[in-house]
């Protein structure tokens, strides 16, 4: 078993630490920064094997250097952003395996958030570092792309086996289904799942990771097939690609 650890750094970030029992191999994906992830090494007596990055912006790649600098890891990254990857060693592209230890993963790709945003799948744990391309109930902004270019990132990860745990790089899930609501506010299992985030927060619990199975009932921008939410936001016959499109617009203005 692919060993999991969620260290909450910053506001609302989680930085993921795995680990290969039978190799002794560490990867950590996303340090916003580095001495959280020192802390948790130390404590467990693991040495760092890989970075995993999944897009360039700071409050995922801030630890790089700080990381490389006192345990040597291999820093891994998108090769197209390889000028904005602090330190990065490993270039990857979509359907590159690596692996850590025993556990392999493949790399796909999902422009949207950023042009060269990937997503880290462990097919055979079940598991995906999704970084801020999909998020609990919601998606990531499209700071690099067109609504179509992170549609198309989404159906990818919509086709994944349903049992997929989704480790995504931030805590937004209680404004998103906020939002959730307001645009399917009779979806009974969205309901439900606010119940239980909203007790979860409240002890002051993780929300993630969630699944596909989960996020196909309850993520507006997995729902674009859902006759109520395309009422409530005036897009009936339209296209997918158009539903999910005015979706993202309303969630940018949404507070
Ligand atoms: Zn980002
Ligand atoms: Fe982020």
């Amino acid at each position: 078993m692919l060993n999991i650890i969620q260290i909450p750094v910053l506001t609302d970030n989680y930085i993921y630490l795995l680990h290969d029992p039978v190799t002794g191999e560490t990867a950590v994906v996303d340090p916003a920064l580095g001495q959280p992830v020192l802390d948790v090494l130390n404590e467990k007596g693991w040495r760092l094997t890989y970075i995993l990055n999944t897009h360039h912006h700071w409050d995922h790649v801030g630890g790089n250097l700080e990381l490389k600098q006192k345990t040597g890891c291999k820093i891994i990254g998108a090769q197209s952003d390889r000028d904005r990857i602090p330190g990065i060693d490993i270039g990857v592209s979509e359907d590159d395996v690596i692996a850590l230890g025993g556990h392999p993963a493949r790399v796909i790709s999902t422009p949207g958030h950023t042009s060269g945003h990937i997503v880290y799948h462990f097919a055979e744990d079940g598991a995906l570092f999704c970084g801020d391309t999909l998020f609990v109930m919601g998606c990531g902004r499209l700071f690099e792309g067109a609504p179509e270019q992170m549609w198309n990132s989404l159906q990818k990860l919509k086709a994944m086996p349903p049992s997929t745990r989704i480790y995504c790089t931030h805590e937004y899930t209680q404004t998103n289904g906020r939002f959730a609501l307001s645009v399917e506010p009779d979806n009974s299992q969205l309901q439900q799942k606010m119940l239980e985030v909203q007790r979860l927060r409240a002890e002051n619990k993780p929300t993630v990771p969630s699944t596909i199975e989960q996020e196909l009932a309850t993520n507006p921008f997995f729902r674009e097939d859902s006759l109520a939410l395309q009422k409530t936001i005036n897009r009936v016959n339209c296209l997918p690609v158009e539903v999910f499109a005015e979706v993202r617009r309303l969630k940018d203005t949404f507070n």
